[in-house]
């Protein structure tokens, strides 16, 4: 197996890197613009179709950056329209990626990890490991495919798949700005959510870096319990994720923070942990999500009954938290929240070494 040098993949470039490029190479930024627009927005991938792009700067393109994304190897559509894509990196990792149509609503619930270090008691992820992070293109590469598959861009992006984005948090931030780019995806910032188990320091640098929505998986009403359920609690208890949450949101009145709260049937679903959870959002622009526990195999834990879910709902809901209960979607193909295990990479199907460095994917074959 010979080393070829690693050259740049557009596909981790956003519009600012792609003008850098083309004027490196000695032509004017606009191309650049042109070239970000082709890759996101039409989805073309072929130089020789990017038509405006001039057929010299077509041929240095050629000659010092790749273009690749991940690989669609498997695609599982469920009776209720939720679809779920395995794609195969360029290591042969895999990862798993859902498509969550609604109405006129398209999500696509995305990936920023191959596998996850924080170890959630409840979460299917959690019992692969972590592999590594996913690179820009390996993330965007997740968003592009949806808009091919889909005929257009999806309507709302959920950075909820495998992995945490705050762990992985260049990449996750860079590729959050191609989504909302307007010569690529279009997304409004509200239309787009990271969701995080609480890495608080992490909380306060997207929010001087971005703007997009959060979701924070809460589970537990207090640090006892949550130690437990979220371990990564240990390191952030409550006392510094509530404050770093609501700072989030603070500078405009209309933002809340969405909590996610995963019913587990006689462990954080009684009437006491909603009081608690009371106390504990109060003064927290704030939106609950209620999640019925995904069962998974190998675990003790259960669903909590309907109707304690609902009493639950009320409750919050009387004291004026929003609070909605998740449909749960696509369970029987593996691809509701918290199911998610893109299978760990097979050695003998191994291209070549694979690094990430400042954000880029570098390949040896
Ligand atoms: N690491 C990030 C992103 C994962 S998002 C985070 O923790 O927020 C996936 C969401 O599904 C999280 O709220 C997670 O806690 C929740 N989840 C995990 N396992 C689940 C399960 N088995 N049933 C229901 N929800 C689950």
């Amino acid at each position: 197996m010979t080393a070829t040098e690693a050259k740049p993949n557009l596909l981790d470039l956003d519009l600012a890197d792609c003008e850098t490029l083309v004027v490196d190479l000695g032509f004017k930024a606009f191309h650049g613009r042109n070239l970000f627009k082709w890759i996101h927005k039409h989805g073309v991938l072929d130089y020789d179709a990017m038509t405006d792009v001039p057929k010299r700067l077509r041929e240095a393109l050629r000659a010092t950056a790749d273009i690749y994304l991940p690989r669609i190897i498997a695609d599982h559509p469920s009776a209720d329209g939720t679809t779920k894509w395995v794609m195969e990196l360029a290591d042969g990792q895999r990862i798993e990626t859902v498509y969550i149509p609604e109405g006129k609503r398209s999500t696509i619930c995305v990936s920023s990890q191959v596998g996850c270090a924080l170890d959630c008691a409840f979460c299917a992820t959690a019992r692969q490991g972590f592999n590594r992070n996913l690179s820009v293109a390996e993330i965007i590469g997740q968003v592009w495919h949806a808009a091919r598959m889909l005929g257009a861009a999806p309507t709302n992006v959920v950075m909820m798949g495998m992995g945490e984005p705050l762990a992985n948090f260049d990449a996750s931030v860079k590729a959050m700005d191609i989504m909302q780019d307007d010569l690529a995806y279009m997304l409004a910032k509200q239309r787009v959510t990271l969701s995080t188990s609480g890495i608080v320091p992490n909380i306060y640098r997207l929010r001087e870096l971005s703007d997009v929505s959060l979701a924070v998986s809460l589970h537990a009403p207090n640090d006892e319990l949550r130690d437990r359920l979220v371990p990564i609690n240990r390191k952030y208890p409550l006392a510094e994720l509530i404050p770093a949450c609501k700072t989030y949101v603070a500078n405009d009145k209309r933002r809340k923070v969405t909590w996610e709260y995963v019913m587990l049937d006689g462990v954080n679903d009684s009437m006491a942990h909603a009081k608690q959870l009371i106390r504990l959002l109060e003064g927290v622009p704030s939106k609950l999500n209620l999640i019925p526990f995904n069962p998974f195999a190998g675990n003790d834990f259960g669903t909590s009954p309907p109707d304690r879910i609902e009493a639950f709902r009320v409750r919050l809901t009387r004291a004026g938290i929003f609070a909605m209960t998740r449909k749960t979607r696509g369970d029987e193909i593996a691809a509701a929240c918290g199911q998610l295990v893109g299978r760990v990479e097979d050695r003998t199907r191994r291209l070549g070494s694979i690094r990430v460095e400042d954000g880029r994917l570098e390949v040896q074959r």
